[in-house]
């Protein structure tokens, strides 16, 4: 069902441009940069970057991020869907903030709808009862729910002024929904030491709330101060600990599919390289006066990607990323 769904959002056009990324990526694994960046095959478009909660962790939530705070501009997201749109297969209509927070989220995951762009974002949760309608009549494809403990103690040890009622509101909502109007539904569980005893009741909620994935997903660490919130259990942590310092588990490579397949727009149109850049650092132009084309094709992003391809470690935001 899911599949004859999304079968809409494929054209020769979008098969022919994964080749030229894949080729591009293969490539320049082997050090050659010299062919012309394709266009991405999905993006990350965020629709705002301010959020209702404080969660632990959280540059935006916490009021860390270094970026000023504000919402999509739609005329920008039309531009962007209109230059993109014979390329583009998926949108994450999300990055950093609350993306039910913005007022124009249905009109942009109908505009990308309208265009066979298949359409999905992530949300914490809290205003889902509230904006069923808003989802009965955008209709995204996919939807994932952060939830992250059981009981308001534990899930608010980290979704800070959050409660878990309002997200089993908000997923007994959605369950409602006719199986022609409900978005494929996720839920993403973030492990961390005080909710990991909980994982065996999620099953449970999966049959009664219908939903179609569950995710445990391993938390994102920033300093060792925070090593307390790292489970037990070794599988759901991507860090190995010594002597009190993190590591991340994975060996990272000189090299980066999400750099090359992917885009991350910011709410005032700045491109940046992916979502672990959460307050621009390494921002490539704005496409309120360039083409995403010329961006990707600019001296500053093709000196990151062969930075990244061939001394990854130097750069901050990749030494913490499980790419
Ligand atoms: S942090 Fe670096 S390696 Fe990770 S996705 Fe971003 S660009 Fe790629």
């Amino acid at each position: 069902m899911r599949l004859f769904r999304n079968i809409r959002y494929i054209s020769l056009a979008k098969i022919w441009n994964l080749c030229h990324l894949h080729s591009f990526y293969r490539k320049a694994k082997h050090g050659n940069f010299s062919k012309k960046v394709p266009p991405p095959s999905f993006a990350s478009y965020e629709p705002t970057n301010v959020c209702n909660l404080a969660c632990e962790m959280c540059p935006s939530g916490k009021g860390q991020l270094k970026r000023p705070r504000g919402t999509a501009d739609m005329d920008l997201y039309r531009k962007f869907i209109t230059e993109n749109r014979k390329t583009l297969t998926n949108i994450m209509l999300h990055f950093q903030g609350e993306p039910l927070m913005c007022q124009q989220l249905g009109e942009m995951i109908s505009l990308a709808r309208q265009n066979r762009i298949h359409t999905m974002f992530s949300t914490n949760g809290q205003l889902l009862a509230q904006s069923i309608d808003l989802i009965r009549n955008a209709r995204p494809d996919h939807i994932i729910v952060s939830l992250d403990g059981l009981s308001d103690e534990t899930y608010t040890k980290y979704r800070v002024g959050g409660k878990v009622q309002n997200v089993f509101d908000g997923l007994e909502k959605l369950s409602q929904l006719p199986i022609k109007e409900r978005p494929y539904i996720e839920l993403q569980f973030l492990v961390f030491s005080h909710n990991e005893h909980e994982i065996p009741k999620l099953q449970k909620l999966k049959k009664k709330y219908r939903i179609d994935k569950i995710t445990l997903k391993s938390a994102q660490i920033y300093e060792e101060s925070q090593i307390d919130f790292l489970p037990e259990n070794q599988k759901y942590s991507r860090y190995n600990i010594s002597n009190g310092k993190i590591k991340l588990k994975k060996e990272s490579k000189n090299h980066c599919k999400r750099l090359i397949f992917g885009t991350v727009v910011c709410f005032d149109g700045r491109i940046v390289p992916c979502c672990f850049d959460k307050d621009a650092d390494h921002e490539f132009g704005n496409i309120s006066n360039q083409s995403l084309a010329e961006i990707r094709n600019s001296e500053k992003f093709r000196n990151f990607v062969k930075q990244v391809f061939t001394q990854r470690n130097g750069i901050e935001i990749c030494n913490n990323c499980t790419e």
